[in-house]
């Protein structure tokens, strides 16, 4: 097998037509998002792009191929998250839900599960969404606990009857407070901590809001506070057996874990652009520009180093999901516990580099910290969730340290 690091011609063409797309929408979309007050309007203006990207295909290219959709390689999906999220991480995330909700349907959904859940993200038009119903208000970390997951599948006949709270999840409450088209539910059910399926039909009239977030950074994320109240699912929706929800739900969060150095990327690249601009321009009342102070030059190398390497770290991660190779939840949990906390010490090396002006908005490189910020609490906190699960395989017996780069 060959290794090569450089891009084939299809992925320079999917690299032009994700940059082509950000800049004719995603741009001034970010503009639109920071400037609106309101959490769940702010989260409206993108629909029309939504919209867009769906009838563009590039919806497909988070449904794996054999599937129907057109993901092909855990690069390719870097390459097309890294051009957008670095104008709107926030978008990005509203339109991935289908990877973390959709990924036990794979994993363990029947034949005919696959194809009814899958559907409506194949249509390639209007602005169809994808919720993993898994954080709960009061907390998730410890959700295969015994008191760790508290909404409820109570089963009726040939249905459960879902009741409980969930929070954060982009798109809990669709569009339209009627539901996202498909929702994966986290539940307690009489065999354990189970996952359900509701359609928008099982949820239209049940879900009510509390409260959509009104978030510091990733500002345009409809992420909310719901209470489900007697959600009625087909028993014909449990994923695999009741009980088997631990397992689905971790390797659920597997993709866009490893996605999160590819976003972090994003915010650094942002970053470092300003920053390198700013020393490369700017003197400051100097002789010359600040790039000639060794100190400044000094933070510019580190933070690129960094940042070259959480790219690579980030495309092996998504390879080896997408391929489902057995290093994917290694590599997953270091692209996402190095890449997010990379991200964050290097932003705020730039910041702090780039001094007051720092906080002017034409040299808006806070904005990219506020969206850094997140990427080590989402997608599981990094202390709560990611750094347990390696040290889970850290204490594994038989653990390899060389497996996961083919190294052994
Ligand atoms: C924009 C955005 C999008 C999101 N998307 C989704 C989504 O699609 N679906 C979804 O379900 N959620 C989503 N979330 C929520 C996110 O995934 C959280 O990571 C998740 O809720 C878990 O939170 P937590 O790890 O902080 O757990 P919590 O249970 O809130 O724990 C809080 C803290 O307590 C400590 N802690 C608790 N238990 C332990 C322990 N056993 N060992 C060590 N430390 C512990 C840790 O420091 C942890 O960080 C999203 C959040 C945001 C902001």
């Amino acid at each position: 097998m060959t290794v090569s690091f450089l891009l084939s011609p299809e992925q320079e063409q999917l690299k032009a037509a994700a940059r082509a797309f950000a800049d004719e929408h995603l741009r001034d979309l970010a503009a639109a998002v920071r400037a609106e007050p309101d959490p769940l309007r702010r989260a409206q203006l993108a629909r029309p792009v939504f919209e867009k990207a769906v009838g563009q295909g590039f919806l497909k290219g988070l449904i794996p191929a054999p599937v129907g959709g057109a993901a092909s390689s855990g690069v390719d999906a870097a390459i097309f998250i890294e051009e957008w999220a670095v104008h709107s991480p926030d978008f990005v995330i509203s339109m991935a839900g289908p990877l973390i909700a959709l990924a036990p349907v794979y994993e363990a959904g029947t034949p005919e599960q696959v194809a009814r859940f899958v559907a409506p993200f194949l249509a390639d038009a209007g602005a169809p969404v994808a919720a993993m119903a898994f954080s709960e208000p009061e907390g998730s970390a410890n959700f295969d606990a015994p008191t760790g997951t508290r909404t409820t599948a109570v089963p009726d006949g040939d249905h459960f009857v879902v009741n409980g709270r969930k929070a954060w999840a982009s798109h809990l409450s669709g569009w339209d407070g009627d539901g996202p088209d498909v929702m994966t539910i986290v539940c307690r059910a009489p065999g354990g901590v189970s996952l359900l399926v509701a359609e928008r039909e099982h949820l239209a009239g049940h879900v009510e809001v509390e409260e959509h977030y009104d978030l510091p950074g990733l500002r345009g994320c409809l992420t909310s506070r719901v209470r489900l109240h007697d959600v009625r699912v087909p028993r014909a929706n449990l994923l695999g057996a009741e009980g088997q929800g631990p397992a689905l739900t971790r390797n659920a969060f597997l993709p866009s874990g490893a996605s999160i150095g590819t976003f972090a990327v994003a915010a650094m690249r942002g970053a470092f652009e300003i920053a390198h601009r700013f020393a490369t321009t700017e003197t400051r009342g100097g002789p010359s520009p600040i790039i000639d102070h060794q100190s400044v030059a000094d933070v510019l190398a580190d933070a690129k180093g960094k940042i070259e390497a959480v790219r690579l770290l980030a495309w092996r991660a998504l390879d080896a999901v997408m391929a489902q190779h057995p290093a994917a939840p290694e590599l997953a949990l270091h692209s996402k516990v190095v890449g997010s906390e990379t991200g964050v010490e290097v932003l705020n090396a730039l910041v702090k580099m780039v001094g007051v002006t720092a906080y002017d908005d034409r040299y808006p490189i806070v904005e990219y910290l506020h969206e850094a910020l997140a990427y080590p609490v989402i997608e599981g906190s990094n202390i709560g969730v990611r750094r347990r699960q390696l040290q889970e395989l850290l204490r594994a017996p038989g653990y390899d340290p060389l497996a996961a780069s083919g190294m052994s």
